[in-house]
């Protein structure tokens, strides 16, 4: 790779780092970069969000290396899937266990590229930690052969097996840089695929420690490699060649993802953006909801896509929920540490500290009310912006119904539960959702009414996405497939039916007469239909 020329040459890098960070380190994480054609070309190194200073330069591919690695990945590939299960899954938990022991390692990474705080880079660990043990344990199940009737039975014995669709390619955002790089590819593999990955931009030094840990595990070298660039021609150029495509990112890109997916018919899981619900009913426990809500709207500085940006509270508890949910805020640490004594952290990029300003003040400008932030917070960092709660919005404002990605939360007036309803359902995303209510059969029969992918009852976001044997993703502008759970690994395959008959091809014997042949066809459609025969 040659050397930066850049104008970022005449600013220091980040000094703010954390203490597992360190050149020497950083240089041999650039090893994992697959990019067999070019060597590497020269790219601007993103900048660290602590103190705007360019974190580490890491070579960035072109799209010719993308079609040699997914080349490598797939002579690699059956030999990955001839291994039994059992010895795939002992490289995913040799991973775990390192994982478990070095963490600090990634949630110093993760903290220094993106700028969250130091708990929510720890609930990346415990996520992936949870997805990789779950996996290397339930995927036999998951993938297990399936026994169905066959055409005649008795004669005919059929499975629907699953076999792995080749090489996968996982397009991943820089908001949770760790576990969705590493989430999707963990099932992927195990499922006898290999994997080609491309980092964002803003944060490839995780994905790449990440790498560079499953080869401690002992992960070939080429089952797994990590693509670098930008969206475009980089993540198109894996579209263009892998057999299946795992993508997480905004709708925006997401359309034109599937699109070009569909131009090669191969398969897409689609994880997509959100405008989260929070519906707080008129018999529920105020203090849990305003701390729930707390927690879901300024998780990850609100970068999260299940974050919740609109709260519908029942009218009788509006002004008590409210009081509550302003202690809650202003209880939030707000800080740039390297250790968990903030609460909330920075905004990643400068490009997402202008979206989130923007849309304050566009609804303010249009008639909201700033209950609490408002602002952004130069004196504690660069893209700092204040947790902050609204009312007043309307459907005018762009914050109302299109997806903010910050900490910046909305209240809703509801009359009553269909009220809440029909506002939790405006709009065309249908991703997350909750319900805080002292009744659960109540917040059941109306969690079902929710458009949404996952309804959290009694809690904002996590628990449900924090459940990795039940599906993740959204309906309506949110996406198609799950991640997590059966679905979660089976994406990765195809179904194929594999029948075999005991006599040799089905059909009338030599010398039957067909009539004969057809009568009893006949005689037997009749009794399987009077015997209740599925
Ligand atoms: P983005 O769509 O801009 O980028 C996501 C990834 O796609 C990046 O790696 C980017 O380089 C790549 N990309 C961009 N253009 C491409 C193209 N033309 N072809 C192929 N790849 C391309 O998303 P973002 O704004 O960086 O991420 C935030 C968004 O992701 C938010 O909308 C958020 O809600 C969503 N998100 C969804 C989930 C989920 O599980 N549903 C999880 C996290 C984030």
């Amino acid at each position: 790779m040659t050397a930066l020329d850049t104008d970022q040459e005449a600013v220091a890098p980040s000094t703010l780092r954390p203490g597992w960070v360190t050149d020497r380190r950083l240089a041999s994480l650039t090893r994992w970069v697959a990019c067999p054609v070019s060597g590497g070309t020269e790219a601007p190194a993103a900048l660290a969000p602590y103190d705007l200073r360019p974190t580490a330069p890491v070579p960035a591919g072109t799209p010719e290396d993308v079609e040699a690695a997914v080349r490598a990945g797939r002579r690699a590939q059956p030999a990955w899937a001839d291994l039994p299960l059992a010895a795939r899954a002992e490289v995913v938990l040799r991973f775990h266990d390192l994982l478990v022991e070095r963490q600090d390692e990634v949630m110093d990474l993760i903290q220094w590229e993106m700028g969250k705080a130091r708990f929510h880079a720890w609930q990346e660990v415990l996520q992936v930690a949870n997805l990789a043990r779950h996996y290397a344990r339930a995927s036999e199940g998951y993938l297990a052969d399936h026994k169905v009737r066959g055409a005649v039975p008795g004669v005919t014995k059929v499975r629907e097996v699953r076999v792995p669709k080749g090489v996968v390619g996982i397009i991943s955002p820089w908001n949770y840089p760790f576990y969705l790089g590493i989430g999707d590819a963990i099932p992927a593999l195990l499922a006898g695929n290999t994997v080609v990955g491309k980092a964002d931009p803003q944060t490839p030094l995780t994905l790449l420690w990440a790498r560079a840990l499953m080869a401690e595990a002992g992960l070939p070298e080429h089952v797994w490699q990590v693509v670098t660039g930008p969206g475009a021609p980089i993540g198109e150029a894996l579209v263009d060649h892998v057999d299946y495509l795992a993508f997480t990112g905004s709708t925006a890109t997401g359309r034109v993802v599937a699109q070009r997916a569909a131009q090669r018919l191969i398969g897409t899981s689609l994880e997509l953006g959100g405008k989260n619900p929070l519906i707080v009913r008129a018999d529920a426990d105020l203090l849990q909801a305003a701390r729930g809500t707390a927690a879901a709207a300024f998780a990850n500085t609100g970068q999260m896509c299940i974050h919740i940006e609109r709260v519908i509270v029942h009218a009788d508890v509006y002004d008590d929920f409210k009081e509550a949910l302003l202690a809650a805020t202003s209880a939030q640490k707000l800080a740039q540490t390297f250790d968990f004594t903030a609460d909330v952290g920075s905004l990643a990029t400068p490009s997402q500290l202008d979206k989130v300003s923007r849309h304050v003040a566009d609804a303010v400008a249009k008639g909201a009310t700033v209950l609490a932030g408002g602002r952004a917070r130069p004196d504690i960092g660069p893209l700092v912006y204040a947790p902050t709660v609204l009312e007043g919005v309307t459907e005018e404002m762009e914050l109302c119904l299109g997806e903010t990605f910050g900490p910046v939360v909305a209240l809703y007036r509801a009359a009553d539960d269909e009220d809440a309803l029909r506002i939790a359902n405006q709009g065309t995303a249908g991703l997350s959702a909750s319900v805080f209510s002292k009744d659960l059969t109540a917040a059941d029969a109306l969690a079902r009414r929710v458009r949404a992918g996952s309804v959290n009852i009694n809690d904002g976001a996590s628990i449900a996405a924090g459940s990795v044997e039940a599906g993740m993703g959204g309906v309506g502008d949110s996406g198609l497939g799950r991640r997590h759970g059966g679905e979660g690994i089976r994406r990765f395959t195809d179904s194929q039916t594999v029948a075999a008959s005991r006599i040799g091809p089905l059909g009338p014997p030599p010398g039957t007469p067909l009539e004969k042949f057809v009568a009893l066809g006949n005689a037997q459609l009749r009794t399987l239909r009077r015997l209740g025969v599925r």
